[in-house]
C-alpha cells in the first residue's frame, strides 16, 4: 500500500528559484523513507508540501489514498518534527508532550495513559516534571519526538532532527528512532544531508539534486549501484573513471584496461566506472580472474578499524580501504599489487 503518492510536483519561489522540478514518488505505509541530498536541493520544501505548509505550483499528492493537495495542515494525518525543536520552554516535559492531545480534546485519563506510554518508550520517564529550558539538546530532541509521536499520526515528517546533536548522542538516537518507527508501525519521512545517517536508518532512500529525484532504492542498492556520478559521489565514492573505449568485456579508462563481468550493452558504452574503495584488494596474491594493477602507496590513513590508502596507479589516484583484521600494513612508498574483481566494477552514467 502506498501511504504517500507524489505526482509531478513542481515548486518555484519567485521566478527563478526552482525548489522542486517534477517529483514523482511513492512512499509505502510503515516505511522508514529518507530524503537525502545536499543543502538547497529541495528536501525541506518537499516535506513542507507534505505537511501542507507549502502548496505546489503543479502536481498532486495523496496521503492514505486521499487527495490532499489542497487540504490544510491540521486536516492531514501528518505530524512534523523540525530541526529547531519548537517546544514550549516554560512548560514541563509532561505538558509539552500532552499539548497536542489537549488541543484535540482527548479526555484526561486517556491523555495520561498515552503520554506515559510514549514517555516510557522514549525513556523520558525521569524527566517528566522538568521544564524544557532545563534540558540538554538531546533531551529536548527526545521531547520533540515524543510530542509528535503521542498524537499517533499515520505519517511523521522529520526534518534533520538529529543534525544539531553531537556524534555519540546522534548515533544513539538514530537507533532509537528507527526502533520506535518499527514498533509503532508508522510511516516516517526523514530528511538528512548525511548519507551514513540515511543508510543506517532507512528502508529506502531517495537522493535529490536540484529539485529532481536522482535515484530511489534501499540503502545497499543506492550505495553499491548508484545510477550516476552525482549519486555515487554523494554516497561517498571517489574512484570514478570515465570510460575511454570499450572492446568486448574490456574497458579502458585512465586507470588502464579493466575486465568487466560481462560486455557492456550498446547504450552503456559511455559514462563511468565505479570501483568502491572497500572492494580493492592489495596483493601480493591476485585471485583467479581478478584484474591486477601495479600501484604505489602515496598516503596512509590509519583509522583503527580500517586503513585507507591513497594509491597511485599509472599517474592516477585510487583510494583503497582495508579492514584492519590483523593485516600487514603497507607503508608510504611501498609498491603494491591492486586486485579488483570484475563483478565489483559498476558502470554508471556521467
Ligand atoms: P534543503 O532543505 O534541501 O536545504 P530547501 O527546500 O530549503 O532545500 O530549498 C530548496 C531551494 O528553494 C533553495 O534554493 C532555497 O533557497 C529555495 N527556497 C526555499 N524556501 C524558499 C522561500 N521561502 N523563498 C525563496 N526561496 C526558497
Ligand atoms: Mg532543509
Amino acid at each position: 500500500a502506498s501511504a504517500i503518492a507524489l505526482r509531478n510536483l513542481h515548486k518555484r519561489f519567485g521566478r527563478d528559484a526552482v525548489a522542486l522540478d517534477g517529483v514523482d514518488l511513492d512512499i509505502h505505509a510503515g516505511e522508514f523513507f529518507t530524503l537525502l541530498g545536499p543543502s538547497g536541493c529541495g528536501k525541506t520544501t518537499l516535506l513542507r508540501i507534505l505537511a501542507g505548509l507549502e502548496a505546489p505550483n503543479e502536481g498532486s499528492l495523496t496521503i492514505g489514498g486521499k487527495d490532499v493537495t489542497t487540504t490544510p495542515p491540521h486536516l492531514r494525518s501528518v505530524n512534523t518534527v523540525f530541526q529547531s525543536y519548537a517546544l514550549f520552554p516554560h512548560l514541563s516535559v509532561h505538558d509539552n508532550i500532552a499539548f497536542g492531545l489537549r488541543m484535540k480534546g482527548v479526555a484526561a485519563a486517556e491523555r495520561e495513559r498515552r503520554v506515559q506510554e510514549i514517555a516510557d518508550f522514549i525513556k523520558l520517564g525521569a524527566l517528566m516534571e522538568r521544564r524544557v529550558n532545563q534540558l540538554s539538546g538531546g533531551q529536548r530532541q527526545r521531547v520533540a519526538l515524543a510530542r509528535a509521536l503521542v498524537c499517533e499520526p499515520d505519517v511523521l515528517l522529520l526534518d534533520e532532527p538529529l543534525s544539531a546533536l553531537d556524534a555519540g548522542l546522534r548515533n544513539q538516537l538514530q537507533v532509537e528512532l528507527q526502533r520506535t518507527q518499527k514498533r509503532l508501525g508508522m510511516t516516517f519521512v526523514f530528511v538528512t544531508h548525511d548519507q551514513e545517517e540515511a543508510m543506517v536508518m532507512s528502508d529506502r532512500i531517495a537522493v535529490l539534486d536540484g529539485g529532481v529525484i536522482q535515484q530511489v532504492g534501499p540503502p545497499q542498492t543506492v550505495y553499491e549501484h548508484p545510477i550516476n556520478a552525482f549519486v555515487a559521489r554523494f554516497m561517498g565514492h571517489v574512484n570514478l573513471f570515465e570510460i575511454d573505449s570499450v572492446s568486448g568485456d574490456r574497458v579502458t579508462t585512465a586507470l588502464g584496461q579493466l575486465r568487466l563481468e560481462q560486455p557492456l550493452a550498446e547504450h552503456e558504452r559511455h559514462g563511468m566506472l565505479l570501483i568502491r574503495q572497500e572492494v580493492i584488494e592489495l596483493g601480493p596474491e591476485v585471485p583467479e580472474g581478478y584484474n591486477a594493477l601495479e600501484g604505489v602507496v602515496r598516503e596512509r590513513l590509519y583509522r583503527g578499524s580500517r586503513v585507507e590508502y591513497r594509491l597511485e596507479v599509472d599517474g592516477v589516484v585510487l583510494l583503497a580501504t582495508a579492514s584492519n583484521l590483523g593485516q600487514r600494513l603497507h607503508a608510504v612508498g611501498d609498491r603494491v599489487t591492486v586486485s579488483i574483481c570484475p563483478e565489483d566494477i559498476v558502470r554508471l552514467d556521467a
